[in-house]
This record gives C-alpha cells, structure tokens and sequence, in this order.
C-alpha cells in the first residue's frame, strides 16, 4: 500500500525519518517532515532537505512553540499553504493512503497534525491515517492535557488513529534517546510490515494470501487501532549462507545460495503461529486495551515461506475471532525468503475499551470544568472589582 508521510513536530519528524532511513521502504511513495523549530528539522538525516518545512516563522522564528499546543495549532492554520505546496510536490496520484505521524504531548505536533488532517480530507479522498504517541506519565501534567485534547480532536479529524502509548512502553532507567530510538523502531517495525504486506513486485516471493489495499483499508475504517507484534527465531544452522556448487562440483557452476535451515516440522508451524497471534495480541499492543471491544482485526505472518503454515495463520485468525467476538478478523501473510525469525502483525481497530484513554478523556473534561471555574471566579472578582470601582468613584 502506498503511503505519503508526513511526520510532525519532533517526534513525528523522527519516526518518518526512521522509516525513511529503514529497510523496505517501497511502500513510502513520498515523506515531508513540518515543524516550527529549525534544530528539530536539521536534527533529520533521511527527509530530503527540500521536504523539510519550517512553519511559524512570523511567530516562533524558529523556536519551536514549547509545549504550546494552540500556538500549535495556530501556526498550522496560518502556515497551511506552505505545508499544501510541499504536499503539490508529491505525485499523489500514486498514493493509496495519507499517514500523518505526530507526539500528542507537546505543541507542534499536538496542535498541528488535527489541523493537517482536517485539511487534507477537505482536499482528498484517500483516506488520512494518523499515529499518535501518547506521552509517558511521568513527564508532566502539561504534556498529559495536550494528549487529552489532541487525541479528542486528531481522532475526529483522521480515518483512523492509530496509536502507540510511550508510557506502556518507556522501560524506567532507560536513557531517553536510547529509549526513544527503541521506541521509534517498535513503531517502524510494525508500520513497515502492515503498509508493505501487499506490496508486492516483481521478483519478490509471492504471498499464499496477499493482503491487499482495500483489505488494509477496510481493517483501518474509523476509530482507534492498535497493533500487536511478535516474533521468534527460526535461525539456520550455522546462521550463515551456505554456498551449493553444481554437478561437477566447480564453483563456477554455482547455482546460487540457501540458507542452512533445516526444513520446518508442519505441526511446530502451527503451533508456532498460533501462539506467537496470542503473544502479539495480549502482551505486545501499542496500545493496551480490553481485546473484546475491538470492531475489526487483521493478522499478518510474515518470514521465511516454508515457514508461513496456512493452518497455523488460519488457527491464529480464528483464535482472534473468538477473543474479539467478531467476524470482520482477515488474515494474510507476506513472505521474506532471507528473514530468521517468523513473526505475526495483529492490528486490532475500533477499540473503545482503553484505560489509558478513559483516563485522558477524564483529564480533558477536569481540565475543562477547571477552566470553567477559574474564568467564572475571574469573571465574579472582576465584577466586584468594578463594584468597588463604582463606590470609589462615588467617593470623590
Ligand atoms: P513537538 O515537536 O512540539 O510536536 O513535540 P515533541 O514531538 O518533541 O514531543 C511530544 C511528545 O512526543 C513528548 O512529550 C514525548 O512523549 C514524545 N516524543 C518525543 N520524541 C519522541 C520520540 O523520538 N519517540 C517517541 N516514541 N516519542 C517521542
């Protein structure tokens, strides 16, 4: 499925850069990166320079916003025009969907990718995905109510939010680049497997069951996704490529390579595949969730062919059937004849029962009658105010 990417703020901008600067990057057809601060931006290594675009000069010159989510959002209206021309540049008529990658805690992203996918929908009928990283709880309430209302609104803005909750994920002690960059690689492992799984071309080894576009689509229809993944290793031998010579055992009769592996026992397959759907599924979401209350779901295997029993995929979309109690679970795999590990994507969409979520929802309605208050107590002191003025004025 081909995707344009457009990562914003910092966070956005480093997850498209590492997808960019990743393997397997057939499926990006194009990726621009916005921000209001010029550091972030140089910060990049695989967004062409050209598809960098720095918004809210006339505002922040260049600075950022802090963790202003309306100045935020505000420079993103203001500067629409200038994130569209960047957008004119890439050959949308290739593109099957709009992926827009951005931290919800902080004030570029968090602001501006609800605005941005406002106004791509306006413009376009492919449909605007978003992934939202929730911020870690331990990094401030400022961060917690900028997630709370950007969540609210980037998920009424996309097709589909797909989200990935930092705090489900942040080891304590870990350094936070470190942390970040394993962060970052969780998301673009999944996002890479999900988007490529139909794309297939010439050469490649074909699926026994492609996901297509439309199956992908279909899964990601509305509400909020999460997405499972696990793996094992299936090795080789020696864990080398073992060279074959030909008939006449000189090497210039070369017939190519293999790898050692020994060939797969059928009912370890199976059973391979059906446990690795559970583990992806209960333990390994980007968002953690009550599985029942997903509306649709997709499994992928993926690794070496022989490995890709279709018994054991079909187990383990029944399996995810009976978990989530519905019928919309499809299921697919995409084959990568040199991969050492065998792995399972499960993408679980319109979930509605997230703890994490409830909470931020709750944060956004305190915030708001907190708001409220303080404006009603502002108004009543500013009342009094005048009163006194009034009873001064009739002093003199
Ligand atoms: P912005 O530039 O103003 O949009 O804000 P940032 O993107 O810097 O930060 C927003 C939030 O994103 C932070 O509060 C963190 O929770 C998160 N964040 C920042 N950088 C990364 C990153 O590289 N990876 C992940 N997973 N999260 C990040």
């Amino acid at each position: 499925m081909n995707c344009a990417l457009i990562g914003f703020g910092q966070a956005g901008g480093k997850i498209v850069d590492a997808l960019c600067g990743g393997p397997e990057t057939r499926w990006i057809t194009a990726a621009i990166a916005v921000n209001t601060a010029t550091t972030d931006l140089d910060g990049l290594d695989h967004v062409p320079r050209e598809n960098r675009i720095l918004i809210g000069q006339a505002r922040v010159r260049g600075h950022g916003v802090g963790a202003d989510n309306e100045l935020g959002s505000q420079v993103a209206s203001a500067d629409i025009d200038e994130i569209q021309h960047a957008i004119d540049r890439m050959p949308t008529h290739e593109i099957d969907a709009f992926l827009i990658v951005s931290g919800l805690g902080g004030g570029t992203g968090s602001g501006g990718a609800p605005v941005l996918a406002r106004h791509l929908n306006r413009i376009y009928t492919h449909p605007v995905y978003g992934l939202g990283i929730l911020p870690a709880t331990d990094e401030g309430g400022i961060y917690t109510l900028n997630a709370a209302r950007s969540f609210q609104t980037f998920v009424r803005e996309v097709d589909n939010l797909l989200v990935f909750d930092n705090d489900a994920w942040y080891s304590a002690g870990e350094s936070v680049e470190s942390g970040y960059d394993r962060l970052n690689e969780e998301i673009a492992q999944r996002l890479r497997l999900l988007f490529n799984a139909g794309e297939l071309r010439d050469g490649d080894c074909v699926a026994e069951s492609v996901v297509d576009s439309s199956e992908i689509i279909n899964t990601l229809s509305d509400g909020v996704s999460t997405i499972g993944y696990a793996s094992e290793s299936v090795g080789t031998d020696d864990g080398l490529l073992t060279a074959v010579t030909g008939n006449n055992g000189s090497t210039d009769g070369l017939l190519g390579t293999v790898t050692g592996r020994n060939s797969p026992d059928q009912g370890e397959s199976v059973t391979r595949l059906t446990s690795l759907v559970r583990k992806a599924t209960l333990g390994q979401l980007t968002l953690p969730c009550d599985v029942a209350s997903a509306d649709r779901g997709l499994v992928i295997a993926t690794g070496p062919p022989e490995y890709l029993s279709r018994k054991g995929i079909e187990r383990g979309r029944q399996w995810l059937e009976d978990e989530t109690a519905t019928m919309e679970i499809r299921g697919g795999d995409f084959p990568l004849p040199d991969a050492d590990e065998v792995g399972i994507l499960v993408v679980l969409s319109g979930v509605t029962d997230v703890p994490r979520i409830e909470r931020l929802q709750q944060i956004a309605i305190d915030s708001q009658e907190t708001t409220k208050q303080v404006q009603a107590t502002a108004d009543d002191d500013f009342e009094a105010l005048m009163d006194t003025n009034g009873e001064l004025d009739a002093l003199f």
